[in-house]
């Protein structure tokens, strides 16, 4: 474990070295925001440290529930509700909603977090290639009980947005669930950063009560917890039955009061959203040739490299540069699929960049994997 010395940021000290970073999920560098900070120490100061309890017994409070409701009314849903992590959002949506003699259909790059959901909901998952709408069909065709279409808004590793506009027509036609986890879109783009179903048009006249999203608030949120949001009538079957809701302690009200601020902050944050796409432009424009990107239009910008030792070497020879950008191996991504995640904040400089890309473009690659450097 690489052990850091300053707060989460573009720039950090890092076992006593200043390392520029590309692979935090901080994506509007919101993570250390003074005023995200002087809330969360207001929150402190007015309502303690912990909560207590699980918010059916005594540890829901005011932030909570003012937390919730201004959630739900920035993505125009009826209602929703707070984790303590996105990993237990999943948990409970899926969990939820389906179980034994249920089938669910999920695109097989979904996180970690997804796939451990679908299996322990008891449901019989069957997976499609990544983004094809005519496997999910096949896959659906074949369903049992409840149906549910369960997928990243965009996908953590590499980057792409999933075929929304065609998942929510197949969830129409045969009258399945959507849940949608938009951890890597809220906060990152669309109107107001309501993510991605929003940056493509697709919430423009209403959210249908068949799609659920989650979003987690560690990520362009720059706090912690997460949220499930959509119509009343599911998000009410998870506060009576999610077992990651029932049984395990409210985040801290100051917590909530933080994460407040940080919902105006990203509702606004126009310019920091133009900040991160101008970056990623100036990182595609500046990379030199040979180097292959993989197609997104996010802040995920992975540079695919192939074999895992190769993927380490490249990470090594740029922490010896001070960049780090970690390398990501299987089994969080398919054999042969290694790569470098580079991440791009709207925190960056086009000078951060042009770092990054002038020690790609120096580097030769040789292979040293006596020091491989963990992956964020
Ligand atoms: C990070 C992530 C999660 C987990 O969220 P945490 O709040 O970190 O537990 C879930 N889904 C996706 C797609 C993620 O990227």
């Amino acid at each position: 474990m690489r052990v850091g010395q300053s707060p989460q940021g573009v720039s950090m000290r890092v076992d006593g070295r200043e390392l520029l970073t590309f692979c935090s999920n901080d994506y509007l560098g919101l993570a250390n925001h003074p005023d995200i900070v002087a809330a969360l120490q207001m929150g402190a100061a007015r309502w303690g440290v912990g909560s207590g309890a699980a918010h059916l017994v005594n540890g829901h409070f005011e932030p909570h529930d003012a937390l919730e409701f201004a959630l739900a009314e920035w993505l125009r849903v009826d209602r929703s509700l707070l984790f303590s992590t996105g990993y237990m959002a999943n948990l409970a949506v899926v969990g939820g909603l389906v179980g034994r003699g249920d089938t669910v259909v999920a695109d097989k790059l979904n996180h970690a977090s997804l796939v451990d959901a679908a299996q322990l909901s008891g449901a019989t998952l069957r997976r499609y290639r990544h983004g094809d709408m005519a496997d999910a069909r096949r896959q659906l065709m074949r369903a049992t009980g409840t149906r549910m279409l369960l997928t990243d808004g965009v996908f953590s590793m590499d980057g792409d947005v999933a075929p929304l506009a065609d998942l929510m027509a197949l969830a129409e036609e045969f009258d399945a669930w959507l849940v949608v986890d938009d951890a890597h879109g809220f906060g990152v783009w669309g109107e107001e950063g309501r993510g991605s179903l929003s940056e493509l048009g697709l919430i423009d006249a209403g959210v249908p009560e068949y799609l659920v999203q989650v979003g987690t608030l560690g990520k362009a949120f720059g706090t912690a917890g997460a949220f499930v949001a959509g119509a009343s009538q599911p998000v009410e079957v998870l506060l009576q039955r999610a077992r990651s809701y029932l049984f395990t302690t409210a985040q801290p009200p100051a917590l909530a009061v933080a994460t407040l601020a940080s919902l105006a902050i990203v509702k606004s944050a126009t310019d920091l959203r133009a900040s991160w796409r101008a970056r990623v432009a100036e990182f595609k424009r500046g990379l030199p040739p040979g180097i292959e990107l993989m197609p997104s239009q996010t802040p995920i910008q992975p540079v695919l490299v192939g074999d895992s030792t190769q993927a380490v070497a490249w990470s090594t020879r740029l922490a010896d540069a001070g960049l780090w950008v970690p390398a990501i191996r299987p089994p969080t991504v398919p054999q042969g699929a290694s790569r470098l995640r580079v991440t791009i904040s709207a925190a960056h400089t086009p000078a951060h960049i042009e770092h990054l890309t002038n020690a790609l473009t120096g580097l030769e690659f040789t292979q040293n994997p006596d020091f491989p450097p963990p992956p964020c």
